[in-house]
């Protein structure tokens, strides 16, 4: 265990040299006494190498894509672009203020505007509000533009939302949260909807459907035209959970085949940084009879240049977030997608599918794979084999992958089945990484036979080994082992 900063301190090191004081006030006559410190605070004494080396040494217990792959399922852990964060950190973007009239904006209110314009164009929505900071708040925002709409036409016996069990538990959690009944839609034996099921289970009441496609087991939803007319026969509304969009760009418009509303998860498809609850975007797309009630402001165009639009307020959710929603965000997001382009997009998604379904094929012989058919831009395999013939579970496995210089990927999600590894290697990896993973991964196939005691031990190189994560949430203290 590597020291912490208070341990390097040595007294009477320093790290900076501050400026002299320019105010002559004594700090007495400035700070009331009761406000005043008694003791010195205690701060750690180190030079400024110190502390860079300290922080750098830390960073480097993490995992993160520069360091190797990421294959997290449902993530969409691609690589960054660095000029993504040189460019938002320009002083034009990072000096702006949001109460600045709207006449010294207009640089960033073109580029919101240019943003709001092309995803609606990749969704093949009417249009599109920027301000969820998040997937779930996009869903939020998307699930209260469903009860807004039926209130509007008085549905109000419109109180359940059908959502597959195969679905991110954001899903559910916030149907419920807007005050939704939830009804679970099971999945069929090729892992999708359940057509005959769904028949008998939308009525009148149903106000809406959530669906996330690909769904989560790396699959796409065939019967997309079918459900939207039997959905819109009852006059409730499709919600498309498009936070992993990572398939679809330039190839399937959701918009144009029934959905009425999507979110976006910016910060997976559209290469912003995520990870450790750092900040996000999640914009939701809607078809044109939804426009009124998204929040407002949404970005407008006239002949006098961009603005802030309030114009349907009145019928609006109103706001979700303050301002315009993560302004550096979008501008990375901004950036990724007039930098592809069209064509680079579309790239991007072919090449995302090409990978999955790559790995795929080369660990099919050593996982049990439920859903062996062409995949989407992730595909899920299981660790049952592995259970079954040699103790070894799929945490262990995940656990091993840390060893082996790899992030594991989503294990025991989607829910429905059992012992579940949902792979995403992404398209930003090339084919030697590719290559890496599987082999990693069919080493450790062939450890669970040989040396199963190995797996239940594994990670062995890693700073913390194993963590109680249901302790975790409740204790702020991650550093503590598992006690057998
Ligand atoms: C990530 C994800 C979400 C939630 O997005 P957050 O930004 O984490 O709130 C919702 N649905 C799916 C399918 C996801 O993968």
């Amino acid at each position: 265990m590597s020291k912490t900063i208070f341990e390097l301190s040595s007294a009477g090191r320093a790290g900076a040299t501050l400026p002299p004081r320019e105010i002559d006030t004594p700090l007495d006559k400035l700070i009331p006494q009761k406000y005043q410190r008694l003791r010195a605070p205690r701060l750690p004494e180190v030079s400024e190498l110190d502390v860079m080396r300290h922080y750098i040494s830390l960073s480097h217990k993490n995992h993160f894509i520069e360091k190797g792959l990421y294959p997290l399922g449902s993530c969409t852990m691609k690589y960054n672009p660095k000029i993504h964060e040189l460019l938002v950190r320009n002083s034009c973007f990072a000096n702006l203020h949001p109460y600045q009239p709207e006449s010294t904006l207009q640089g960033a209110l073109e580029l919101l505007y240019e943003l709001q314009k092309d995803l609606s164009e990749i969704s093949g929505m009417a249009q599109v509000t920027l301000q969820p900071v998040a997937g779930a708040q996009g869903e939020f925002t998307g699930i209260k533009i469903i009860e807004a709409y039926h209130k509007a036409k008085g549905n109000t016996h419109k109180t359940k939302i059908i959502i597959p069990d195969s679905a991110h538990g954001t899903n559910p959690a916030t149907c419920h949260l807007v005050g939704f009944d939830v009804v679970e839609l099971k999945s069929d034996e090729h892992g999708r909807c359940d057509m005959a099921r769904l028949r008998e289970i939308v009525d009148e009441n149903t106000a809406g459907f959530m669906l996330t496609n690909p769904n989560t087991l790396g699959l796409f939803e065939t019967h997309i035209e079918e459900i939207a007319e039997l959905l819109h026969s009852v006059d409730a509304l499709i919600y498309m959970d498009g936070a992993n969009l990572n398939a679809l760009l330039g190839i399937v418009q959701p918009g144009k085949i029934g959905f009425d509303i999507i979110h976006f998860n910016l910060h997976k498809t559209f290469s912003t940084p995520h990870g450790g609850g750092g900040p996000g975007a999640g914009p939701v797309g809607v078809v044109e009879k939804l426009i009124p009630y998204l929040p407002v402001p949404i970005m407008s165009k006239d002949d006098n240049g961009y603005h802030l639009d309030y114009a349907h307020a009145a019928t609006s959710i109103g706001k979700v977030h303050t301002f315009y929603g993560n302004f550096a965000v979008l501008v990375r997001a901004y950036i990724y997608i007039k930098m592809l382009g069209a064509k680079g997009l579309r790239r991007a998604s072919e090449n995302a599918i090409l990978n999955a379904n790559y790995l795929q094929k080369r660990l099919e012989a050593y996982y049990h794979i439920q859903h062996k058919e062409y995949c989407m831009h992730e595909f899920v395999a299981d660790g049952s084999w592995q259970k079954k013939e040699n103790g070894v579970n799929t945490l262990d496995i995940a656990k091993r992958l840390l060893d082996k210089g790899f992030h594991a990927p989503t294990v025991y999600f989607p829910l429905i089945i059992p012992e579940a590894m949902m792979i995403e290697p992404t398209e930003t990896e090339s084919l030697d990484s590719l290559n890496a993973f599987a082999d990693a991964m069919i080493e450790i196939a062939q450890e669970s036979k040989e040396n199963p005691e190995l797996l239940h031990e594994a990670p062995l190189t890693t700073p913390v080994r194993r963590v109680d994560d249901v302790r975790a949430v409740k204790v702020l203290d991650p550093i503590f082992k598992i006690e057998k």
